[in-house]
């Protein structure tokens, strides 16, 4: 009991992050799952209020990085990492920071729309910040639902139907509310993880159009496959690569996303974009 109220203390020493600080530069960055390293020496700095779209062929390590830039990584048993993520400056691995502060501050969306299934639409914004403890009127909870709606272009498709089931929206209209909920808890970043390979061209062009809308506000970090999808939505491209089976990623070229596409400086970033492997 004592340790554990000894490691809550711990856990209160830092003071939480604030809206501004948006500013993620990753040093030396070796990622493991047990023995293995699964995506070796990364070294990037991403830029506020811009969006990184993160290029590679299936395995180079997008998502596993992707994952440790929120701490998410380490959720995996036998996962963690060497090296820095500075937010503003500050490690996000030193001792006193609190990872669920962390993930609050830089929100993730994921492949497949995820919404709660036994939540209503109203719920699923509202979940985020009430798991991070904020007190909230009921006042202050139906002008929250409405701001994060409306930040994601959703408020006028579902403001009569929100207490009613997540699940009955259609997929794209999910994917939107997934990020409403991250964007409720009023972080600085978001990391998106192929958000759009689920969905129908529509849908994937209201979230692209939505990114676009969003980085006015925060730093995003988006991986795709999806070669337009970089080119219309990203200022810039950070490709990663991987030499073979068992060996672990690695960042080749990073740069502005006209650049990349243009004229990179790397033979393999090239044939990535242009469709040609090995
Ligand atoms: P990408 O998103 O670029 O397709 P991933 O990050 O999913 O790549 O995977 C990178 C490497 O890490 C791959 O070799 C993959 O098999 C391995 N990997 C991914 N998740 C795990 C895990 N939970 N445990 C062990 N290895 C994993
Ligand atoms: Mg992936």
């Amino acid at each position: 009991m004592e340790n554990q109220d000894e490691s809550k203390k711990d856990k209160k020493k830092h003071k939480k992050f604030s809206k501004s600080e948006q500013h993620i530069e990753v040093k030396n960055l070796n990622i493991y799952y047990g023995d293995f390293l699964a995506v070796e020496d990364v070294n990037i700095s991403f830029k506020p209020r811009n969006v990184t779209a993160l290029i590679g062929p299936s395995g180079c390590g997008k998502s596993t990085f992707l994952r440790s830039l929120n701490r998410m990584h380490e959720v995996t048993p036998g996962a963690r990492i060497t090296g820095e993520v500075l937010l503003d400056g500050r490690n996000l691995y030193d001792k006193d920071i609190d990872p669920s502060d962390v993930r609050a501050h830089i929100g993730m969306v994921f492949q497949r729309p995820n919404p709660f299934p036994t939540m209503s639409i109203r719920q699923n914004v509202l979940s985020g910040a009430k798991l991070s403890g904020q007190k909230m009127s009921k006042e202050e909870a139906d002008e929250l639902v409405k701001q994060a709606l409306s930040d994601v272009n959703l408020w006028e498709e579902v403001k009569d139907r929100l207490d009613k089931s997540a699940l009955g929206l259609s997929g794209g209209q999910q994917q939107r509310l997934c990020i409403a909920r991250a964007v409720a808890v009023s972080p600085a970043v978001i990391l998106m993880d192929e958000p759009c390979s689920a969905l129908d061209p529509i849908s994937t062009k209201s979230i692209e159009e939505l990114i676009t809308k969003l980085k006015k506000q925060f730093t995003i970090v988006i991986v795709t496959h999806n070669m337009q999808q970089a080119q219309r939505v990203s200022d810039n491209v950070a490709f990663f690569n991987i030499a073979g089976t068992g060996m672990p990623g690695k960042l080749i070229e990073t740069g502005s996303t006209n650049k990349i596409f243009d004229h990179p400086d790397e033979k393999a970033t090239k044939a990535y974009i242009h469709g040609r492997f090995g």
